[in-house]
């Protein structure tokens, strides 16, 4: 009986740990890999070596720190342009995605909230400069 109770539980953490772990990647991947600073010639966009030209046309896109770097439009456009590489990539492979799962909702706050983090750093650092 004691088993019943326990189970569902154990199931309910494990979830949590997995989504707990899929946002932390989300969220270092993000802050190595997909900064605002994509937008002008950072080590960040060095970062991508060869692959670095995917980001070519979000960088002609975004004049640097301007859209890139708003606090609704930065974090939407750089992940909004992330999704539509995975799309293509995914749609290049032949493989199925569902891009209304929720579950897709968890590395996207990983990546929203590193991408947040750097916008506020660097208003933070824009700000102590002027000073
Ligand atoms: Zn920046």
């Amino acid at each position: 009986m004691l088993l019943i109770g326990i189970v569902p539980g154990l199931i309910y953490i494990e979830l949590a740990c997995l989504n707990i772990f899929i946002f932390s990647l989300a969220y270092v991947f993000s802050t190595f890999y997909l900064s605002p600073d994509l937008d002008v010639d950072s080590r960040i966009y060095k970062r991508w070596k060869l692959l670095k030209i995917v980001w070519k046309p979000y960088k002609d896109l975004f004049k640097h720190r301007h859209m890139s770097h708003h606090i609704i439009f930065g974090p939407i456009s750089l992940i909004g342009y992330f999704a539509f590489l995975i799309f293509l990539l995914v749609l290049a492979v032949g493989a199925e995605v569902n891009i209304f799962d929720v579950r897709l909702l968890i590395p996207c706050a990983g990546m929203f909230v590193a991408i947040e983090l750097h916008i506020l750093a660097d208003m933070i650092v824009k700000k102590k400069s002027k000073k």
